[in-house]
């Protein structure tokens, strides 16, 4: 029997609330976590993070190894399998377009941290089908792990390489559980999520909190009394490939 009109009506409905449901429920969910003003939440118009690149002394790891700690990310040595949130590139990998002979010595050794930009203009964003990564009003560009279905276009789309699919099954590679943040599974795509968790109790990023030499500040981009912005308008800086207009929030000072 044929469908009355009636009955395509209501399931043309069903299929279109199913498309645009998810995309409902993330605006709601932003909004309402980054509208939660006073209790512990820290909240800003605007993140963005300054990692200066006089106060990196070489060799040093810790930013990373609080990171992977906190976030329960797979320790996994093969480089096609690898999975990461915060890591280190030469100056000339993170910056091919400043890079020439005659850089000064300490630029050259030089290992800078990297990681997602929370690009205010985020590529990922857009390209992906089942809004599994969305932006929250405060730019912090985030990852519904339940709602990946692996696809990658995100990594495709992200010019900085700063996000990870989980090719193996993640939780073998976990060298300590942290039981207060949730572990991944094989298929699914990662990133650095600005410790949205640890803001939402009134904590900096751990990145932020484990640097020793306070090499990273972290704060509101909006905010012209902030200390990232009164550092960013004293100090050189430059962002990763500002000139694709993804607008990084990732501002090194060099
Ligand atoms: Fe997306 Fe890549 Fe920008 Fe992060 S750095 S917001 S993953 S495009």
């Amino acid at each position: 029997m044929m469908p009355s009109r009636r009955d395509f009506l209501k399931i043309a409905g069903i299929s279109t609330l199913s498309l645009v449901a998810p995309s409902i429920i993330s605006k709601v969910w932003a909004k309402e976590k980054s509208t939660i003003v006073g209790g512990k939440f820290l909240t800003a118009k605007r993140w963005g993070m300054a990692i200066d690149a006089s106060k990196c002394p070489v060799g040093c790891v810790d930013c990373i190894t609080a990171c992977h700690g906190d976030h329960n990310v797979p320790d996994i040595s093969n480089p096609r399998h690898e999975v990461k949130w915060i890591w280190q590139e030469k100056f000339s990998a993170v910056f091919p377009n400043e890079s020439h002979p005659y850089l000064r010595e300490s630029l050259k050794k030089l290992k800078l941290p990297v990681l997602c930009n929370h690009c205010a203009n985020p590529p990922c964003v857009r390209v992906c089908p089942t809004k599994s990564t969305f932006q929250r009003q405060d730019g912090i560009v985030m990852m519904d792990y339940h709602r990946c279905i692996g696809c990658r276009l995100c990594m495709a789309a992200c010019p900085y390489g700063a996000r990870s699919m989980n090719y193996r099954e993640p939780r073998p590679f976990i060298t300590k559980l942290n039981l207060d943040f949730p572990t991944r599974t094989k298929g699914v795509v990662e990133k650095c999520n600005f410790c949205e968790e640890r803001l939402a109790i009134g904590l900096k990023p751990a990145c932020v909190e484990a640097c020793k030499n306070k090499a990273l500040v972290f704060g509101d981009m909006e905010n012209p009394q902030s200390e990232i912005r009164l550092l960013i308008e004293k100090r050189f800086n430059l962002r990763r490939r500002a000139n694709l207009g993804t607008q990084p929030q990732i501002y090194y000072i060099v």
